[in-house]
């Protein structure tokens, strides 16, 4: 019987010496240690001894038992070590890697160009205006020199929404309203930036939704020849500074006179190129003195006032500045449209 328990001790430790990780060893101690392991029937068998072989037998057999688990205790440990130092090895952080790059946004080139105009109005001494885009007929037509049967109202056909309230078709409302807030007290400087609606077909050249930036300048003594110092300003800053300006006679509702600045090609300086369609100068924005009915309706004295607007679309301006040939491209959400003008 000593010699058997000696051969399982043995054997036992063989196999705890070689198992590689702690299930295995369970299932070892389960085996040698277990209810049915051999020890166990060793020690129930035990009554069929002599009374002198018993406790000798007994001390054996727990000395054995004592082996085996101090061997299963050491394995155990050792194990449980080599796996903590795997998983530190494995999980360690090697701080000399580079970092992955956080993807950035960057602004909308309508926004970066919006933004641009505003400053370089700002340091002129303009304040920005900003007013709603569901606006009255009243704001949006009336107060601007466009009664109800006004034929120029066809050159915006609106999105009315009630009888009352339309989509404004323009920023200009924003000017009669800040007017108002005047009342009849010069002077006014401001920029009017904003979204505006008209029901166009969807084309390169026209969207149903659209940017204006508008700009006006109520004042004593303001003369035609401010508007072109401004608006020259603007052009030269815009697009570069050997930009000339051109205006021409046109007709707006709400100015008068009314003209339509010009800008010399900042592509072929003047001599003629795809741009400007082969005539060296590009269209860039409507401009005029205040109609003295605009100015009356919105409580000004058009004999002590007089005054300046102007208004220019941004996407147009974008367009021309990054050779963007489709006004869709500002709303498609085409990501790889945007990424173009992270820079910008
Ligand atoms: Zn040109």
């Amino acid at each position: 019987m000593k010699d058997r328990l000696e051969a399982l001790k043995a054997e036992a430790l063989e196999k705890i010496h070689a198992s590689s990780d702690l299930k295995e060893l369970q299932a070892i101690k389960v085996e040698y240690l277990g209810k049915k392991g051999p020890i166990t029937e060793v020690l129930k068998g035990m009554g069929k001894l002599s009374a002198e072989e018993r406790p000798v037998v007994g001390a054996y057999a727990n000395e054995v038992r004592d082996g085996i688990q101090q061997g299963l205790d050491a394995k155990s440990a050792e194990l449980e070590e080599a796996e903590i130092a795997k998983r530190l090895a494995e999980e360690t952080i090697d701080v000399s890697l580079p970092g992955r790059p956080a993807k950035k946004g960057s602004s909308h080139p309508l926004t970066s160009v919006v933004e641009e105009i505003e400053d370089l109005f700002l340091s002129m001494g303009f304040t920005i205006a900003e007013g709603p885009e569901v606006e009255t007929d009243y704001y949006n037509f009336e107060a601007l020199n466009l009664p109800k049967d006004h034929p120029a109202r066809d050159m915006q056909d609106s999105f009315f929404v009630t009888e009352e309230f339309l989509l404004r078709t323009q920023t200009s409302p924003v000017q009669a309203r800040t007017m108002l807030k005047h009342e009849g007290q010069g002077p006014v400087k401001i920029i009017s930036p904003g979204k505006v609606y008209r029901r166009d077909n969807d084309d390169a050249t026209h969207s149903h939704q659209f940017m204006q930036i508008e700009g006006l300048v109520v004042d004593k003594n303001v003369r035609l020849s401010d508007l072109k110092g401004v608006l020259e300003t603007f052009a030269k800053k815009m697009f570069g500074e050997d930009r000339k300006i051109r205006l021409r006679p046109s007709f707006f509702p709400f100015t008068e006179p009314s003209v339509e600045m010009d800008i010399s090609c900042f592509k072929c300086g003047g001599k003629g190129c795809s741009i400007c369609k082969h005539t060296g100068w590009i269209e860039i924005l409507g401009a005029g003195m205040v109609h003295p009915n605009v100015l009356e309706m919105a409580g000004f004295d058009s004999k002590e006032y007089t005054g300046f607007a102007f208004g220019m679309g941004p996407e147009r301006i974008a367009m021309l500045k990054y050779g963007i040939d489709d006004i869709r491209h500002f709303y498609a959400n085409d990501i790889r449209f945007l990424k173009q003008f992270r820079n910008v």
